[in-house]
């Protein structure tokens, strides 16, 4: 487990503290942030430090201008939102080289508790190649760092590590340090008994997840589109579901070693076509030719309630069916009411798995959302994240 250096532990009166945050939010075609979400993550780290008389200096990147300034991809929004969350002016630094002329007088005109926002990070080649130059040039404008960019922490880049080469002490904010805690515990450490729910459309994509999981808890639920594979490797026939023949083999070597570990569906809502209005009905056990599987059957939520009823800790990656379509989103929706009703801690990874909880209108009901798709994911791999292992030791 991770036991880095945290924001608090830092003493940041009057010190110029560089901050990179996940700004990479969605905009519309006039510029507008169309979801902020990850602008509030960020909110109570960039609070602290204010109110502790930090002079704070923020980078983040967003979407993948390639190296070179994207007019289209500025964070001048951003700085826009940040002034109305903070009640206070937001200096945006508007420069190609995002360390240039424009950042270095913004800093130079810092008092305790101000905020400067510098620009999109990847206007920098370097930066996706965590070269020397640019980490550089980044750490020349700060005293002191911390990385509360959890969305980005499976990457290693300049903002982010490269840049702990030159700045230390590296500190964890408070977002990153609520991912470690969550995630990690869920995994590392859990209260048992631990279940982890897997759906989704693929077994290939989650090979990973699977293997590193099955290890630590005590169910495993298969549910989604993955969980045709499964069923052809008990033999039983999937129609025109998903499947990934290529894993039938895989599929079978992890139901023989997990044992009565791994929880299958025994009854499926199949359909004639992948549309909501399809012709549809329910089957148990094998799905005729000509119908595909869409979602989890009433036999299967109950089961699969059953297996969650005593659950201490669930992690939740990947939806049971075609949520995105009314008719299919029953067994999503089911489950994550089951979830927001558990006495345990519910950690829900993945961005179809967060937007599912979303639509439910429940996510204020999990313990926790993970902020990073790719991030959560490879840290329920089990795979070290370069973004916090960077960050300085306790
Ligand atoms: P996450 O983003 O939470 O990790 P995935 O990206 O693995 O989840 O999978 C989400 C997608 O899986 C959704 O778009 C959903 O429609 C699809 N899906 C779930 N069940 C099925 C199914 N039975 N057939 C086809 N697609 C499915
Ligand atoms: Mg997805």
């Amino acid at each position: 487990m991770y036991n880095k250096v945290t924001v608090e532990d830092l003493d940041v009166k009057g010190r110029k503290v560089l901050v990179r945050c996940d700004f990479n939010v969605p905009l519309d075609e006039n510029g507008n942030i169309t979801d902020d979400t990850r602008i509030k993550g960020a909110m109570p780290t960039i609070e602290y430090l204010v109110n502790n008389g930090a002079r704070v200096i923020l980078c983040s990147h967003m979407g993948k201008p390639k190296g070179e300034p994207v007019p289209s991809l500025s964070l001048a929004p951003v700085a826009k939102s940040l002034s109305e969350k903070l009640g206070k002016d937001v200096v945006f630094a508007a420069d190609d080289n995002v360390v240039g002329d424009n950042a270095k007088a913004a800093v130079a005109a810092m008092k305790d508790g101000d905020v400067v926002l510098l620009e999109n990070t990847r206007y920098r080649k370097e930066e996706t190649k965590n070269i020397e130059d640019f980490s550089k040039d980044l750490a020349s404008l700060a005293d002191l760092f911390v990385n509360d960019a959890f969305g980005t922490a499976h990457r290693a880049h300049c903002s982010n590590v490269g840049v702990t080469e030159f700045l230390k002490p590296a500190a964890a904010g408070y977002l990153i340090q609520k991912e470690i805690e969550f995630l990690g515990n869920a995994v590392n450490n859990p209260v048992r008994p631990l279940v982890a729910i897997l759906g989704g459309s693929k077994v290939s994509s989650k090979i990973s997840v699977i293997e590193n999981l099955l290890k630590k808890v005590d169910k495993l639920i298969i549910g989604g589109g993955m969980a045709y594979t499964f069923f052809a490797a008990q033999g039983k026939t999937v129609g025109t579901s998903l499947l990934e023949e290529d894993y039938i083999d895989y599929a079978k070597k992890m139901l023989s070693e997990a044992g009565d570990k791994i929880v299958l569906p025994v009854d499926t809502v199949v359909a004639k076509e992948f549309a909501n209005d399809a012709e549809s009905k329910v089957v148990e056990g094998n799905i005729p030719d000509g119908w595909m599987g869409l979602d989890i059957g009433s036999k299967t939520i109950e089961l699969f309630k059953d297996a969650l009823k005593d659950a201490k800790t669930v992690v939740w990656n990947g939806p049971m069916g075609v949520f995105e379509m009314p008719n299919f989103a029953k067994g999503t929706n089911v489950i994550a009411q089951m979830l927001a009703d558990l006495d345990a801690t519910t950690i829900i990874g993945g961005g179809d798995s967060v937007a599912a909880v979303n639509q439910a209108g429940l996510a204020d009901k999990m313990s926790h959302i993970s902020t990073g798709g790719g991030a959560s994911m490879e840290f329920l791999e089990g795979k070290d994240l370069p973004g916090i292992v960077a960050l300085t030791d306790k």
